[in-house]
């Protein structure tokens, strides 16, 4: 049963340990408050079953032959790669944001990636046991977190060197079953409602940090595991019901208290001069994927300007045409950006294709610089109603609701119902508590524009740069 329905995602869920928190309360996975978060997740099992995406949803294991959903699988070509920045726009558009379920996609890659490396290096048996991870994780087309980001205490100490060695995730014991982990992880999306979570280094370590330098799988209920979440939801409708209602996101603190793992499930430890390779492959696959869905963020936006301007008869603006035009050009230079690093991939000793480093950089500090701006061409083309549009009760109040049909009209023949629901789309949209969370994904999640400029910086050829402008200019070496 490589391939799973949402109702067996779900039902799954039911069945955890309750070690979930948010906003105040233990809460079970089944609890209301994640219906809508959970219910992201619940597209990406059935977008294989969707006409339109079936295509791009499913691939072939390559370990057992099996059908499986594209986000449980490994980049073995290329091609791999294409389709997967394509199947993160395509899915993105579906439910108006980010679809989570590629974080694990990368650290898969990333995992599958650097264990063999170890293993070539050191003679250890990391890939073997990644392999078997990977053909339980696709037979049961699980979802994964990303447990990479440290809580990281001091920004300018060394974990070695924090006063509480816990503000980095390290090893505390290990024994020839395996291994306890104390420590946590921060801004952890889907923390609450993966089946897995997965675990990386956030850095670079040194020899004294072999501690530190670990990577593992663990159920999201293990003993010891603890997830304090914050929820993010659009606001309910009533009657107006729209498709990006229907989607929400939990990020979360996931403490692991002196959690065991058995060495089956561990993919790195002690091996400290692989910790920033691991970290950097994921960056990498990361910021490949943010080529894929941030472009259909300017998509959405882009379409929706569109629409407003097209409404309040202005169209044909000289500076509206102007402003949705760049939009197209930061949309588009990004998921360029993808293709360019798909097109310059690497293929690694464990035959995992790594998108190259500085265009997947590139493209990910182009969009995260950019996000701001964009909704900014939003804002000012939409005009200041998504932020003053007295709410659905009133426009459903007989008493109230004919004067917000008469008054809120625009060019004529648009039927008022259209206008209410693109400003209220367009509101929940850009001017909401998930408007604030998808600006702060678009300049952090998988690394802040600072990251990519070093990503970008430290594998530069810039002594040829130099040679060039010696050459032209007369200058002999
Ligand atoms: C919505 C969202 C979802 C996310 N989901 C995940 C997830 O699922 N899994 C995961 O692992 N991570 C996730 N992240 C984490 C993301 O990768 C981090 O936010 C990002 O790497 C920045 O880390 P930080 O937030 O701790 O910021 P900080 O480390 O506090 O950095 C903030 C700024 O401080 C400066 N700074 C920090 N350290 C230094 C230094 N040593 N020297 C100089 N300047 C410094 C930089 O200017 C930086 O931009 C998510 C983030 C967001 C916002």
């Amino acid at each position: 049963m490589a391939l799973c329905t949402a109702e067996d995602y779900v039902e799954r869920l039911k069945r955890m340990r309750p070690n979930v928190y948010a906003h105040g309360r233990k809460i079970g996975r089944d609890d209301p408050m994640l219906a809508l978060p959970i219910n992201t997740l619940r597209f990406t099992f059935d977008a294989v079953n969707d006409p339109e995406l079936r295509d791009l949803m499913l691939t072939r294991s390559h370990l057992t032959g099996e059908e499986i959903n594209r986000f449980t699988s490994l980049n073995l070509s290329v091609e791999d790669l294409y389709a997967q920045q394509e199947m993160k726009r395509r899915c993105c558009h579906r439910v108006g944001g980010c679809t989570q379920r590629c974080m694990a996609t990368d650290t898969l890659n990333a995992i599958g990636v650097v264990s063999k490396e170890i293993d070539d290096e050191k003679g250890t048996e990391y890939h073997a046991h990644f392999l078997e991870f990977l053909r339980y994780y696709q037979a049961n087309d699980l979802v994964g977190s990303t447990a990479m980001t440290d809580m990281k205490g001091d920004r300018r100490a060394r974990p070695s060197a924090q006063e509480d060695p816990d503000l980095y995730l390290h090893v505390v014991k290990k024994d020839s079953g395996g291994i306890v982990v104390r420590g946590a992880k921060n801004h952890i999306t889907m923390g609450p409602y993966v089946d897995e979570h997965l675990v990386i280094p956030t850095r670079t370590l040194t020899e004294e940090e072999g501690d530190w330098a670990v990577s593992f799988a663990v159920p999201a209920d293990a003993e010891g595991v603890r997830i304090i979440s914050r929820v993010v939801t659009p606001r309910p409708r009533i009657r107006l019901e729209a498709p990006y209602n229907r989607y929400g996101v939990a990020d979360s603190v996931v403490v692991f208290d002196d959690v065991f793992v058995p060495w089956e499930r561990v993919f790195m430890c002690g091996e400290w001069e692989f910790a920033g390779r691991l970290a950097l492959t994921f960056a990498g696959f990361h910021r490949h994927s943010y080529c894929g869905c941030k472009p259909a963020i300017t998509d959405i936006i882009l379409g929706a300007a569109a629409l407003a301007a097209e409404y309040n008869g202005v169209e044909k603006a000289p500076h509206v045409v102007d402003e949705l035009t760049e939009l197209m050009v930061i949309g588009e230079l990004v998921y360029a950006s993808g293709i360019a690093a798909a097109a310059r991939a690497t293929r690694t000793s464990s035959g995992i294709f790594t998108p190259a480093f500085l265009y997947s950089n590139t493209g990910r500090y182009m969009a995260g610089i950019n996000i701001y701006h964009e909704y900014d061409v939003l804002n000012a083309i939409a005009g200041g109603v998504p932020s003053t549009l007295p709410p659905e009760e009133d426009w459903l109040n007989p008493e109230t609701g004919p004067d917000l049909e008469k008054y809120i009209r625009r060019r004529p023949g648009v039927p008022p119902e259209n206008l209410h629901r693109l400003f209220r789309f367009i509101s929940d949209f850009s001017c909401s508590a998930m408007a604030g969370w998808s600006q702060y994904a678009g300049v952090h999640g998988g690394g802040s524009p600072i990251m990519e400029k070093i990503g970008i910086r430290s594998g530069y050829d810039l002594e040829s740069k130099k040679r060039i402008a010696k050459r032209l200019a007369g200058i002999e070496e």
